[in-house]
């Protein structure tokens, strides 16, 4: 759960929380070069995908090889940085594990990105994210913090969210042309 500090931060203040690869960063180049490496011919239907490949995919996506290539979303970068200084509270909730927490901290700071409290993954947590993140929310809320928008990408994830929370404002973003491995609606 949040560390108390950041508990106290944040409860006076609005919440709004945002999902990072595909809302705020655009992985597309990650996510290509990880299907290659793979071995999964990126026209597959991902239904098709074997368990072995699949899983190879995600240990090499979920590194640090190739963060690199990702991209800030800076349209959506500028609309969160008008929402920190106007005194929002700014949560950022991640399906990436915590042994990504350093570059993701270097990379938050490299494209501009001002937040309250990054929560991530626990280790050995393999929770699909619309489970995990939803646990987390209600867990924000039992604690009493006011939180008013979502941003998130995941078709299934915002279903859960949007129906869990008829009170939180969800908006949809889609960085990707297409359809992830990891959209799994
Ligand atoms: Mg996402």
């Amino acid at each position: 759960m949040l560390p108390l500090d950041i508990y106290n931060q944040l409860k006076h203040k609005e919440i709004i929380i945002y999902d990072i690869d595909n809302t705020l960063i655009d992985v597309s180049k990650r996510y290509m070069k990880s299907i290659e490496e793979s071995g999964i011919d990126p026209h597959t239907n991902i239904r098709r995908i074997p368990p072995k490949e699949r899983a190879k995919f995600w240990k090499i996506f979920l590194s640090n090889k190739y963060l690199h290539l990702d991209k800030p979303n800076m349209g959506e970068i500028e609309n969160l940085m008008k929402k920190y200084n106007e005194g929002y509270g700014i949560i950022l909730l991640t399906g990436r594990p915590e042994t990504l927490r350093k570059d993701t901290i270097k990379q938050l700071e490299k494209f501009g990105i001002k937040y309250h409290a990054l929560i991530m993954r626990p280790k050995n947590n393999r929770e699909p994210d619309k489970y995990y993140k939803t646990k987390l929310i209600k867990e924000m809320i039992n604690y009493g913090l006011k939180i008013i928008e979502y941003h998130e990408d995941d078709p299934a994830t915002i279903d859960v969210i949007k129906k869990n929370f008829p009170d939180i404002k969800v908006i949809k973003h889609n960085l990707a042309n297409e359809k992830l491995i990891f959209h799994d609606d």
